[in-house]
């Protein structure tokens, strides 16, 4: 037996195994592409619960011809500044999301950069099972249109792990919602087989955003949480223990603007709870965590769900300890006094599936 190396299709599908495992995923790496772009407008619509076909188009920086060409090669990102691991400005570094996505399925891309940043023509790109087509001239206006059909056509073992078209559904839509809490300032609009999901205008504020998609019976029974330690700062709102759900599915969890689905953190929401919700049952909540950049790193996860913090006890101890006096300090109040305070902006719930 020789050593060989793998060729580059292998290589960026195994990959995509990691990176893109179902159609949420991919669904994640392009709205994070549409973040970073600095789009404010971004519009996903999928089939088939994103299985056959998923398109996400935004206003965004779009990307000049030669940019178009490298996005979608292994390795190729404009979002790494210097060599340092933790300068994160953007939402990813790791420049594998195209690639993985191209080398199982059928990618094309129609992207225009803004005016004033360069040529100002419009370009489009295919690339099918990895091989990469010509780049042709293109009509589409400022900013980018990404489609994916046939998610892990080429890789056929993969197909077995897809669910159920509304599994599949369910899963992007609350991939979409985790991301337009966390940004507020951008409009975000669902459409699945052709109709439309949800439609979130940008708002100004986080609780704007939380308002619309939490709605009133979250909003009437919350608390604000606002706390700081050493630097790390916690903010949000926690549902009282008379809220509770059968998942932790309603626990929405942000680091450094980003959402995670990090077992440290919920472990942190169990611990708060233990004392005044029994066990099987889950709250529900909103928390952003924000820490400094060099204390966490937020990029070991191949699809960033999972980040590592340098002090994991000081982050457990500011969580644990802010829900836990704010749940006491409600104990020792009306609820009607908590409502009024906390959420007067809450909205009855858009969020019928
Ligand atoms: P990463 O986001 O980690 O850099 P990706 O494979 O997701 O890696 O994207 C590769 C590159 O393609 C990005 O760094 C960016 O320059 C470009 N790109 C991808 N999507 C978009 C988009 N929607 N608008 C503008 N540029 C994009
Ligand atoms: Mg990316």
């Amino acid at each position: 037996m020789r050593i060989r190396y793998l060729p580059e299709t292998l290589i960026n599908q195994i990959a995509a195994g990691e990176v893109i495992e179902r159609p949420f995923a991919a669904v994640k790496e392009l709205v994070e592409n549409a973040i970073d772009a600095g789009a404010s407008r971004i519009d996903v619509s999928i089939s088939d619960g994103g299985k056959s076909q998923i398109i996400v188009s935004d206003n965004g920086s779009g990307m000049s011809r030669e940019e178009l060409v490298a996005s979608v090669d292994r390795h190729a990102t404009s979002k790494l500044r210097g060599d340092d691991l933790l300068d994160i400005q953007h939402m990813g570094f790791r420049g594998e999301a195209l690639a993985s996505i191209a080398s199982v399925a059928r990618l094309s891309i129609a992207t225009r950069e803004r005016e004033g940043d360069g040529s100002h023509d419009a370009w489009a790109i295919k690339v099918e099972g990895g091989k990469k087509g010509e780049v042709v001239p293109s009509s589409h206006p400022e900013g980018t249109q990404i489609e994916v059909r046939d998610l892990f056509y080429a890789t056929p073992a993969r197909l077995k792990f897809m669910k159920s078209e509304r599994a599949e559904f369910m899963a992007v839509k609350d991939t979409l919602i985790r991301l337009s809490m966390a940004n507020p300032h951008v409009s975000f609009r669902l459409t699945h087989d052709g109709k439309e999901n949800f439609n979130h205008p940008a708002v100004l504020d986080t609780q704007g955003r939380l308002a619309k998609i939490l709605g009133r019976e979250f909003g009437e029974n919350a608390i604000a949480i606002e706390a700081e330690r050493e630097g790390l700062n916690l903010n949000g709102y926690a549902g009282l223990p008379t809220l509770h759900r059968g998942t932790s599915q309603y626990q929405y969890l942000f680091v450094n603007g980003r959402p995670v689905r990090d077992k440290l953190l919920h472990g942190c929401v169990r611990a708060a709870y233990a004392d005044v919700l029994h066990g099987g049952r889950h709250p529900m909540l909103a928390l952003f965590l924000d820490v400094p950049r060099d204390l966490v790193d937020v990029n070991v996860h191949p699809a960033k769900a999972e980040v590592r913090f340098q002090d994991p006890a000081l982050v457990r101890g500011l969580i644990i300890s802010a829900l836990k006096h704010a749940l006491h300090e409600h104990g020792t109040r009306t609820s009607s006094s908590v409502s009024s305070a906390a959420l007067g902006r809450f909205e009855p719930a858009n969020n019928a599936t």
